[in-house]
């Protein structure tokens, strides 16, 4: 009976029952707002931290990609620079002789036909056992397009600057076979030698490793040479 009187007496003074509600969630609002403001600023700065941390990560991204061209460049300078075997050098000497052998004018046309034979002998063990392929000129194979039902696909090429062996594979040389990293590939692009590279090319055949190598160099520092890391050795 008394609870009943008491609830009665609150529910008269409904004024003071919202005003202490309003208290509370005029507090809770306080709180609340703040709360958003805090948090705000740490959205903010995180924020600001992360464009920043994008503006880093590109720079840095940057910096790899110079410094992995610039080990592109260093690994290409060094396989020019590297030594070739006494045995090479003394055949490819011989190879020269004869070259020069043919040029000369105070031979019978007998004694020059000798020189030619003796050149191509000569060439043929020097382009199987002692040049090491490792200056290339080619280009990459192309699978062909769908719409042409894949007819235009056409095989890699390559050819080697010092003892002018060349291949076309669609896959793995068997004759220029060196482990990508060894050589140097001039990418052609396309899928063919201008004339210009093809004279480049014949022209360099006879001249001493020092005119390869520098013609090499010369163009090393453009974006066409490169150590050829794209296909691996046969198995
Ligand atoms: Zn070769």
């Amino acid at each position: 009976m008394r609870s009943i009187l008491k609830e009665d007496r609150m529910k008269s003074m409904p004024g003071r029952h919202s005003a202490n509600q309003r208290k509370t969630l005029k507090m809770a609002l306080r709180t609340t707002k703040s709360k958003i403001r805090r948090d705000s600023r740490v959205v903010r700065s995180v924020e600001a931290a992360i464009v920043d941390l994008k503006s880093r990560l590109k720079l840095f991204h940057d910096k790899v990609n110079d410094s992995q061209n610039q080990q592109s460049r260093i690994e290409a300078n060094l396989l020019l620079f590297l030594d070739f075997s006494p045995e090479f050098t003394a055949k490819r000497s011989e190879l020269l002789k004869f070259a020069a052998d043919m040029e000369r004018k105070d031979i019978t046309v007998k004694e020059a036909e000798d020189a030619a034979s003796r050149y191509d002998e000569c060439q043929k063990v020097f382009q199987e056992e002692y040049c090491p392929h490792r200056f290339l000129v080619g280009y990459s194979a192309y699978e062909g397009s769908s719409s042409n039902d894949y007819d235009d696909a056409y095989p890699s090429y390559r050819a080697c600057a010092i003892c002018q062996t060349s291949e076309n594979d669609y896959k793995n040389f068997k004759l220029l076979n060196l482990a990508a990293g060894d050589r140097l590939l001039y990418r052609v692009s396309g899928r063919s030698l201008d004339k210009e590279m093809t004279d480049t090319l014949k022209n360099l055949a006879d001249k001493p490793m020092k005119v390869i190598i520098d013609f090499y160099q010369n163009t090393i520092a453009n974006d066409y040479w490169r150590i050829d890391r794209s296909e691996s050795k046969p198995a």
